[in-house]
């Protein structure tokens, strides 16, 4: 996703935070170590599992994870199959500046490059090149609207219902189609679900956007190299009515002091781990109320570049949500011949259902609208299926109508001092990124630790 939109965005309006780097790399310091025989669960190693674990292990708590994949990251995915980084879930640092991913980044070895908005170019339909004043003059006007929407619909409105029925021409429009679904829909979700009131919630912060080019699990596997992590368990029982918290993972039963469930919120909606007791009300209300978006990415190699030299190609269909914005990654990675394209939304559950030609004719047919019919096929794709991922279901977490801010902090309550929660679901001012899992991993090592 692209959040660097919403920092154009948020200058008008939101505050930027420039948060202290040096908290943000406190998951890799060596800190006292507290005498402790403390054990902790974690149950996920995707960043903020790790984040945790790291913490807590550093910090002399005996601590096991448990991955139900056969590797770490969870949505920090990286594909290299094809001899490049394909990062199939995250993929941009949203803005450097504070943001603990930029030092931890720096850490773990990550390369990242400069990712150029304004190097962009927007076909229409035809094949036509739009001017730059007519593409600019309306992302203007969008994020004026956009600033000036969520005081006009009420709590069961959603964002699509007020837009369209105030800007029932621009809801028609093909470049307002696909400035409302790159701009907006791949940050949060589906427009016809979104909030009307809360879709521009969450914090941003400063700087450039920069876009990994050797994999965004290089922060995964730099966090992990201490841990003692067991994979390929999926957890499907966490019985906390004793005093200590009994975990079933592939027919084995594991115990701790401490639990940390930091599996996604796709998960917890769909109920596939069972509690004992229940989770309170409050949380299964809050599980159910936040919204889980779907985005799906798709990698395609060619031996030779065709297409324009500039960073982001942008093509405006009638469908929305559909192959309409190209990352030209030969930009960052010079040696690759490699385009990048997206469906979000009900459109990228739909590609699940498509076999991989269809794909590829459907992102063809747009390609060679604009470059012609001459160009050749790709020799490679890459792709993801996030909504039918059973360790994920969904992308990431958004604010659906019905959702209140306070959701997100019930999802982070922990129950009794004895079962915790991170994610990137549990964090109200960072929730849908990479950052703010990695933060939510902290804050709840800091509560455990807390405790002694
Ligand atoms: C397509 C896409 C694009 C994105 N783009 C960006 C971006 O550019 N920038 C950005 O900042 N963020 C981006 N994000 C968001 C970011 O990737 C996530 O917010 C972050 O990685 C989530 O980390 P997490 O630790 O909360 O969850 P996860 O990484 O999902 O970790 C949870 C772990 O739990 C495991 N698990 C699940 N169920 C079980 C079980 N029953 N038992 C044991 N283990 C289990 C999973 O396998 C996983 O490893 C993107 C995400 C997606 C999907």
């Amino acid at each position: 996703m692209q959040r660097r939109k919403f920092i154009k965005n948020s200058l008008s309006g939101l505050p930027i935070l420039l948060t202290a780097p040096t908290i943000l790399a406190s998951a890799c310091q060596q800190n006292e170590v507290i005498p402790t025989d403390k054990t902790v669960i974690v149950v996920g190693a995707g960043i903020s599992g790790l984040a945790a674990a790291q913490k807590l292990h550093a910090k002399g708590f005996k601590v096991l994870v448990l991955e139900s994949q056969d590797k770490v990251g969870g949505r920090l995915r990286t594909n290299r199959n094809l001899g490049i980084a394909f990062d199939e879930g995250a993929s941009w640092i949203h803005g450097i500046d504070g943001n603990p991913i930029t030092a931890l980044a720096e850490q773990a070895g990550m390369t990242a490059a400069f990712a150029d908005d304004e190097s962009i170019k927007s076909y229409d339909i035809g094949g036509i090149l739009r001017s730059p004043t007519i593409y600019s003059t309306a992302e203007d006007e969008f994020y004026t609207i956009l600033n000036s929407l969520n005081k006009k619909g009420n709590a069961s409105q959603s964002f699509e219902t007020i837009f369209n029925n105030l800007y029932p021409a621009k809801a028609k429009d093909r470049l307002w189609k696909f400035l409302l679904s790159t701009y907006l829909t791949f940050d949060t979700g589906d427009l016809d679900k979104l909030s009307s009131q809360l879709y521009d919630e969450g914090e941003v912060y400063g700087g450039i956007e920069k876009i990994s080019t050797n994999g965004y699990d290089t922060i995964a596997q730099y966090l992990a190299k201490e841990l003692t992590i067991q994979f390929n368990q999926r957890v499907t029982k966490v019985d906390y009515s004793a005093n200590k918290v009994k975990v079933t993972h592939n027919g084995t039963i594991s115990e701790a002091d401490y639990i940390l469930i930091t599996v996604p919120l796709g998960v917890l909606k769909a109920n596939t781990i069972q509690f004992s007791p229940a989770l309170p009300s409050i949380k299964q209300n809050a599980i159910q109320k936040i919204g889980m978006s779907c985005v799906n990415k798709f990698l395609l190699t060619w031996n030779t570049a065709f297409w324009d030299d500039v960073q982001y190609i942008s093509y405006t269909p009638e469908i929305k949500d559909k192959f309409n914005y190209f990352v030209n990654l030969k930009k960052v990675i010079t040696t690759t011949n490699a385009l990048m394209t997206f469906a979000y939304a009900d459109y990228a559950r739909k590609t699940e259902t498509m076999t991989d030609n269809q794909v590829i004719d459907e992102i063809m047919s747009h390609l060679k609208d604009m470059y012609g019919n001459k160009i050749p096929n790709p020799t490679n794709m890459l792709r993801t299926k996030w909504q039918s991922n059973e360790n994920s279901f969904g992308a990431y977490s958004y604010t659906a109508v019905g959702t209140e801010m306070q959701h997100f902090d019930d999802l982070a309550t922990e129950i009794g001092d004895k079962v915790f929660f991170a994610g990137e679901h549990t964090e109200i001012d960072y929730f849908s990124t990479a950052h703010g899992a990695y933060l939510s991993g902290i804050r709840e090592a800091d509560k455990i630790i807390d405790l002694q």
